[in-house]
Parts: C-alpha cells; sequence; structure tokens
C-alpha cells in the first residue's frame, strides 16, 4: 500500500491558486514559505495566515530563502532560526518541520536543523521514507525532470520506486509514468511512504495546472484514502526502502 503527501516551496503568490485547487480535491499540503525571497514575491502575511486557516501544514524555509551551504554557519543558523520564529510569531503556533532553500545541505546544517525542528525536507527524487528519518528525501517533483533522472535517483537510493519504472518506462508523459508509480507501489506489501514535491510558481511557469487538476481528480477518484499529511506521513513507522 502506497501513502502519499505533498509539500510546496516558496510560498510563490501562486500558492493561494495551488491551495484552492488543493481544497477543492481535498487533498492536502504542507507549504515551506521564507519571509522573503531575492527571487520573487512572496505572500503576505494575511495570504499566510489563509492558509493555515484552511488546514494546510506550513513548513519553514528560512528567512530569506538563502542556499545555505554557501553561508558561514553562524550565519546559516540566523537564517534558520529567524525563518522559523517569523512563522510562529505570525501564526501562534509551533512550527516544526523545515526544508532547505535549493535543497542545499550538508552534514553541519543537519545537524544545527535537528535543534529546532522535527524534520528537514531535501530537493532530491527517487526516495521512499525510511524509519523514523529525520532527513525528508521526496520521491517525485512536479515538474518533469526527464524519467531517467527519476530513475536515476531511485536505482541510487535503492528504491522500490525502481521496478515500477522500469516497468513503466514506455510511457511517454512525465505525470503518466508518476500515475503507473504510485499504482505500482500500492500492489507491494507493506506500507510504502511517498512526498511529492514543486513550486506553485514552476506550474505557472510551465502551464502544468491542468496536469496538477488531473493528477488531483486521479488521486481523489483512486487513492483519496492514501493521502496523508506532511506531518503524519512522518510519524507512520512501516519501511519500505529495500
Ligand atoms: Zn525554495
Amino acid at each position: 500500500m502506497v501513502l502519499i503527501a505533498f509539500s510546496w516551496d516558496d510560498g510563490a503568490d501562486e500558492d493561494m491558486k495551488l491551495m484552492d485547487l488543493s481544497s477543492v480535491y481535498k487533498i492536502p499540503g504542507m507549504f515551506f514559505i521564507p519571509a522573503t525571497n531575492p527571487e520573487r514575491k512572496v505572500l503576505s502575511a494575511e495570504n499566510i495566515k489563509k492558509i493555515d486557516n484552511n488546514r494546510f501544514e506550513i513548513g519553514a524555509h528560512t528567512y530569506s530563502h538563502k542556499y545555505l551551504s554557501k553561508l558561514p554557519l553562524t550565519e546559516a543558523q540566523v537564517e534558520i532560526v529567524s525563518g522559523k520564529d517569523y512563522l510562529e510569531q505570525l501564526l501562534g503556533k509551533e512550527i516544526a518541520h523545515f526544508c532547505f532553500p535549493g535543497g542545499k545541505y550538508n552534514s553541519e546544517l543537519i545537524k544545527m536543523t535537528r535543534r529546532y525542528f522535527s524534520s528537514a525536507r531535501t530537493a532530491d527524487t527517487g526516495s521512499l521514507l525510511g524509519r523514523g528519518a529525520f532527513l525528508i528525501r521526496p520521491a517525485i517533483h512536479f515538474y518533469d525532470r526527464g524519467k531517467l533522472s527519476l530513475l536515476y535517483n531511485s536505482v541510487k537510493n535503492m528504491s522500490l520506486i525502481c521496478p515500477a519504472i522500469l516497468k513503466n518506462l514506455s510511457e511517454d508523459r512525465y505525470f503518466d509514468l508518476i500515475k503507473k508509480i504510485i499504482e505500482g507501489l500500492n500492489t507491494y506489501q507493506g506500507i510504502h511512504r511517498m512526498i511529492v514535491w514543486g513550486h506553485s510558481w514552476e506550474i505557472e511557469q510551465f502551464s502544468l495546472w491542468d496536469d496538477l487538476e488531473d493528477f488531483f481528480q486521479w488521486l481523489t477518484k483512486n487513492y483519496s484514502s492514501n493521502l496523508r499529511n506532511y506531518s503524519e506521513i512522518l510519524k507512520s513507522d512501516n519501511i519500505s526502502d529495500l
């Protein structure tokens, strides 16, 4: 059986559209939001509260979306802590989950984020969640980086996604391949947990809204009982990796 959770990075304006679409199809989601971002506009405090009020989860993504591995450790710490504080003060609740900007991290940064959060997400693909993992490696990017890149990562991570890809390599459309992977994982014994990640601005930039809606529709129709909140899927204890 497969369990699926979604996480969306960067808190771009298009997150509001993503939130609405997720609400229509009852798809839970985690939104990792920085306070500012030099690359693009970030959601207003009011809109971040709206996402929270709509029962979506919110996680920290540093204060100003800086790639932490390029910073001195003390500066990285300020980014990590002030990004968490910003959201906690805004929402009046603990922010327990973190995501590395640009997927950039190293062992020192993992150690540091452990002090403040119960998990830290990367920007990889091809992994299923292992037992009690702190570092959360996603399975799928909701953007086509090519099926060979996904296959390569799934082999590297010795993930059960690999046989599901190999069986369906003839699928031309990336999003059809994702569906086949989910179908495949759902037939394997045990519980297999996958994180899908993406960016609403990317969905806008590459005109993927119809693909996303089609995917949500398909999930709601076939896998509504397999969808989980991000924090919930991390707690489940069954392992999936080979
Ligand atoms: Zn980001």
